[in-house]
C-alpha cells in the first residue's frame, strides 16, 4: 500500500516551503488513495517542540492536508513522535553492535575538526579516518570504563557505491569512499538525526519519501543503514528548494512569511494550495482547483529540477481566485468581525456578491463595508475632481431622480443621461465618485442598492 510521510522537526513555525513538501506528500498519498502519514521529528531537547507541534498540525488541518496516520490520528505504528521513539532507536544501536555493524568511536570533537580541515585542504572528501574502527572491545571498555565519551559509528564497506533512482532527479551514484564511517549516536546517547528518520520510514512502512533536495546527500548513508538492519527501503523523490528573488533559499529573512501570519492577514486555504501546488511543478490546466483536483492532476515527472522561485504576485493571483471561488457564506465568514459588525445581515449576501471581485483580503472588505454602510465617506482627490468636472446641475439632476425612482442605479444614470446629454466616463465616472468616494471600485447597479436612497441622497448633495 502506498504511503508517504511529512516529518517536519517542530522547532518554528511552518513556511511556505515546508509547506509545499507537506502538500506534494498528501497530494501523491489522495491520489494513490494512499494513506499520509504525519511524523514529529522532536527530540526532549528541542526548546518549544508542544507549542510548534500544536501549531503546525492546525496549519495542516487548516489548509486540509490532513494525515490519515500519526499523532491523533492514530495507526498501527506509533507512537508517531520521535521523543517517544528512544526505546525503539536503542533496539536498533544494539542490533548494528552486535553484529559489529557499528562501533563505539572516541575521538574529540578537537582531533575530529583538524582531520577534517587536513583533508579540505587536500581536497580530500572530509570522512572520518576510521581510528577507533579496530579498537578491540577490551580497550572500548576499558577506556568507557575510564569515563571517556564516546559516539557510536556505523561503518560503512570502503570502495563500494550507493544507487537510487531518485523520481524526481534520476540515477544518484554515491561512493561509500566519499561517505566513510558515521555518527548515528552522540556522545550524549541521542540518536543521529538520520537514523531516526531512516528507522521510522522503513517502521512506519513508508514507501516515498518526497522531500528537499538538502536532505539528498543523507539518503545514501540512510540506504546503507537499512541495509544492514534488514529494513525495506522506500522511493525517495528529492525536490527543488524554493528560493527568494535573490535566488537565496527562501527564510524568515528574505520575507518568507509563516503560515500562521499569512492566515492572519485573511490567505485562503486554496490560495496557498492552488500557489503551492505550481511552484516548481506544471498542470496542464491554469483553472483554479479544489485539493481533489489538484491531487488528481499532480505528476512527480513534472516537477522541475532547478530551484522553484517564490513570486508573491501569483500567491496574490491564487488569493483573487480562491475570493472569485469561495462560497458566500465562507467569504463572509472570513471578512470578520469588523465587517459583520457592519453589514446587516440581511444585506451580507448581497454585499458579499458586490464586492467580491474588488477584495483580496479582509480588510478590503471592510473598507468598502465603511464606504456602503457608515456615513464616514473618504472622497479621494481624483475622485472630487470628477465631481467638479460634472458640476452641481448634474448632481441636481441625478438626486431627483434617485428621490423619484430609488436606488436604481440603470435608471439614475439613464434620466442623467437623457437631461443632460452627457455618457460614458463623464457620466459614470462623477456618480461613482460621488457615491464611493473613488473611481474604482464595485459595480454600481450591486452597489447603489446597498447604499440606499438615504445615504444616496446626501452623497450626491454637492
Ligand atoms: N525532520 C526532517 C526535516 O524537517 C525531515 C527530513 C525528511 O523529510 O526526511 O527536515
Amino acid at each position: 500500500p502506498f504511503k508517504t510521510r511529512f516529518a517536519p522537526s517542530p522547532t518554528g513555525l511552518l513556511h511556505l516551503g515546508n509547506i509545499r513538501t507537506a502538500l506534494f506528500n498528501f497530494l501523491l498519498a489522495r491520489q494513490a488513495r494512499g494513506t499520509f502519514l504525519l511524523r514529529l521529528e522532536d527530540t526532549d531537547a528541542m526548546r518549544g517542540h508542544e507549542k510548534y507541534a500544536r501549531a503546525l498540525e492546525a496549519d495542516l488541518r487548516w489548509l486540509g492536508l490532513v494525515w490519515n496516520e500519526g499523532p491523533e490520528a492514530g495507526g498501527r505504528h506509533g507512537p508517531y513522535a520521535q521523543s517517544e521513539r528512544g526505546s525503539v532507536y536503542k533496539e536498533y544501536f544494539t542490533a548494528l553492535e552486535s553484529k559489529g555493524q557499528a562501533y563505539p568511536c572516541f575521538c574529540s570533537e578537537h582531533e575530529l575538526a583538524i582531520a577534517r580541515k587536513t583533508a579540505l585542504a587536500a581536497h580530500r572528501p572530509p570522512r572520518y579516518s576510521g581510528k577507533c574502527r579496530a579498537l578491540s572491545p577490551q580497550e572500548a571498555q576499558a577506556r568507557f570504563a575510564r569515563g571517556e565519551p564516546a559516539t557510536l559509528r556505523f561503518r560503512v564497506e570502503e570502495g563500494k557505491t550507493v544507487e537510487f533512482e531518485d523520481k524526481v532527479r534520476g540515477r544518484q551514484v554515491f561512493s561509500t569512499d566519499d561517505i566513510g564511517d558515521y555518527v548515528i549516536r552522540r556522545s550524549d546517547g541521542t540518536p543521529a538525526f538520520f537514523f531516526c528518520n531512516a528507522i521510522d520510514d522503513a517502521l512506519m512502512e513508508v514507501t516515498l519519501v518526497v522531500r528537499g533536495e538538502d536532505h539528498l546527500t543523507n539518503t545514501p548513508r540512510q540506504i546503507l543503514l537499512l541495509q544492514a538492519l534488514g529494513l525495506p527501503l522506500p522511493a525517495y523523490a528529492h525536490i527543488a528548494l524554493v528560493v527568494g528573488a535573490d535566488g537565496a533559499p527562501l527564510s524568515k529573512r528574505t520575507g518568507s512569511k509563516s503560515i500562521e501570519e499569512l492566515r492572519a492577514v485573511g490567505y485562503l486555504p486554496p490560495a496557498i494550495n492552488n500557489y503551492l501546488a505550481r511552484l516548481g511543478h506544471t498542470y496542464d490546466a491554469n483553472a483554479f482547483m479544489n485539493l481533489e483536483a489538484l491531487a488528481e492532476n499532480f505528476d512527480l515527472s513534472r516537477l522541475g529540477r532547478a530551484p522553484a522561485r517564490y513570486d508573491e504576485a501569483q500567491l496574490m493571483h491564487w488569493q483573487r481566485e480562491a475570493v472569485l471561488h469561495l462560497p458566500s457564506t465562507t467569504l463572509q465568514e472570513w471578512m470578520g468581525d469588523a465587517v459583520q459588525a457592519l453589514v446587516p445581515a440581511d444585506s451580507f449576501a448581497e454585499f458579499t456578491e458586490a464586492v467580491r471581485g474588488n477584495i483580496s483580503f479582509p480588510a478590503d472588505a471592510l473598507r468598502w463595508a465603511r464606504i456602503v454602510f457608515t456615513d464616514k465617506l473618504v472622497v479621494s482627490h481624483a475622485a472630487r475632481e470628477a465631481m467638479m468636472a460634472a458640476g452641481p446641475e448634474f448632481f441636481a439632476t441625478a438626486r431627483q431622480a434617485l428621490e423619484t425612482h430609488g436606488a436604481n442605479f440603470k435608471v439614475v444614470a439613464e434620466t442623467v443621461k437623457q437631461a443632460r446629454s452627457v455618457s460614458g466616463k463623464s457620466l459614470f465616472q462623477p456618480l461613482r465618485a460621488a457615491l464611493l468616494g473613488e473611481l474604482d471600485g464595485p459595480e454600481m447597479a450591486r452597489i447603489l442598492p446597498l447604499i440606499g436612497v438615504e445615504r444616496a441622497r446626501k452623497r450626491l448633495s454637492l
